[in-house]
């Protein structure tokens, strides 16, 4: 007789007005099993709802393999990772990407322990690199759970961290405006995760050992290669697969795409050897990764009306009219238009939805082969 392993944690964030609590719902599956950990998390941006959707089709597929008795390693969900964010209401429209109190967008200034954890660990580490991961694992939660968060935003970012902090694999489920599967991970971890891309169907993988201001997935991977930087004498591999996969544009949601979806995932996590099952090769990868630091931003050089000549997943070469701005207060027919282009030669895998040009607005981005000058610490944007 097999015994489902799932489980179901509801979580009260401390309360940030008198009368209401919010709360965090965690599913696990295979508690107490001793294999891999894998975590996955969606809606951090609260107004990104294709991994809702995912969410949804991974749990139904993940309780019939949990019946099955599949469950090999443990997984941890949490459905709807940002409970402060899906309260943000302006009019008709929710607001999730960055916190109403502070500005601060729930993907960045996640915790950086790192310090700590080195402090705690330079004593103990040894030849073996298994034991230095139980290690940097073992610290790594003792770090957290010494700290105090001090409201109910950091209260979310501490605990989303320490539900994922020791885990082997951990993916964030995110969007863009109107886009092509994309993933974001670390230069470190390529090309390792090539099979996470390839499953997913990713027409773009983008490089970076630090991207600036700490999004989550590098809160989670980016310590254990710091840590290797810092202690060259002892075996300490990059032992996070962490990556940040952007499920399309925001209106792309379709109940067979989303199952697809669901499918690669287990099928990436029977790689993995979290999930009991074969698998065989995974699909080729439609691109091969490119630096993060190689991304153009396409930007709306006047404010006007933005028309786009091109779609998500296209080829382009430097100088390709990507969208023109059409402005109709201009007199003369030949000024009303102005075409944008791009510089990189690249996959344009993401373009806005706002329709709506003004000097400096992203309108287009382009996955470039070769890094940008003057690009800056922060590569992400807002
Ligand atoms: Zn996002």
């Amino acid at each position: 007789m097999i015994m489902p392993t799932k489980s179901i944690e509801t979580i009260d964030l401390p309360r940030s007005s008198m009368a209401n609590t919010r709360t965090l719902t965690v599913v696990r599956y295979g508690e107490g099993a001793n294999g891999k950990k894998a975590y996955l998390q969606a809606g951090l941006h609260a107004d990104e709802p294709p991994g809702l959707l995912v969410m949804h089709h991974l749990m139904n597929q993940l309780d019939r393999l949990d019946a099955e008795g599949r469950i090999q390693g443990k997984i941890v969900l949490v459905p709807v990772a940002n409970p402060v964010g899906i309260s943000q209401w302006r009019y008709t429209t929710l607001i999730g990407r960055a916190d109403f109190n502070t500005g601060i967008n729930f993907n960045r200034n996640h915790l950086d322990i790192t310090d700590q954890v080195s402090a705690d660990i330079k004593d103990h580490l040894s030849q073996d690199q298994n034991a230095n991961v139980a290690l940097i694992r073992n610290s790594m939660l003792n770090v957290l759970a010494d700290m105090t968060p001090e409201d109910e935003s950091a209260f979310l970012k501490h605990r989303l961290l320490s539900l994922a902090g020791d885990a082997d694999i951990v993916l964030d489920l995110h969007c863009d405006f109107l886009a092509s599967v994309h993933v974001y991970t670390g230069t470190s971890l390529w090309p390792d995760a090539s099979d996470l891309s390839a499953e997913l169907g990713a027409v773009v993988t983008l490089l970076a050992n630090e991207s600036g201001d700490n999004p989550f997935d590098e809160a989670c991977s980016r310590l254990w290669w710091d840590l290797a930087e810092k202690y060259p004498a002892y075996p300490i591999p990059a032992a996070c697969l962490a990556a940040t996969v952007e499920l399309r544009g925001s209106m792309d949601l379709d109940h067979a795409q989303a199952k697809e979806d669901a499918r690669n995932l287990v099928r990436f996590l029977m790689r993995r050897d979290v999930i009991a099952g074969v698998v065989g090769e995974p699909p080729t990868l439609i691109n091969d990764a490119t630096p993060l630091r190689g991304v153009e931003h396409v930007k709306a050089p006047m404010p006007g009306v933005v028309v786009f000549l091109k779609k998500p997943g296209t080829v382009v070469e430097p100088g390709t009219v990507i969208a023109e701005i059409v402005n109709p207060v201009e007199p003369l027919p030949e000024k009303r238009i102005t075409p944008v282009k791009n510089n990189a030669a690249g996959v344009l895998f993401s373009i806005n939805t706002d329709r709506y040009a003004r000097p400096g607005r992203i309108l287009a981005k382009i996955a470039g082969k070769e890094p940008i000058e003057g690009k800056g610490k922060n590569l992400l944007t807002l």
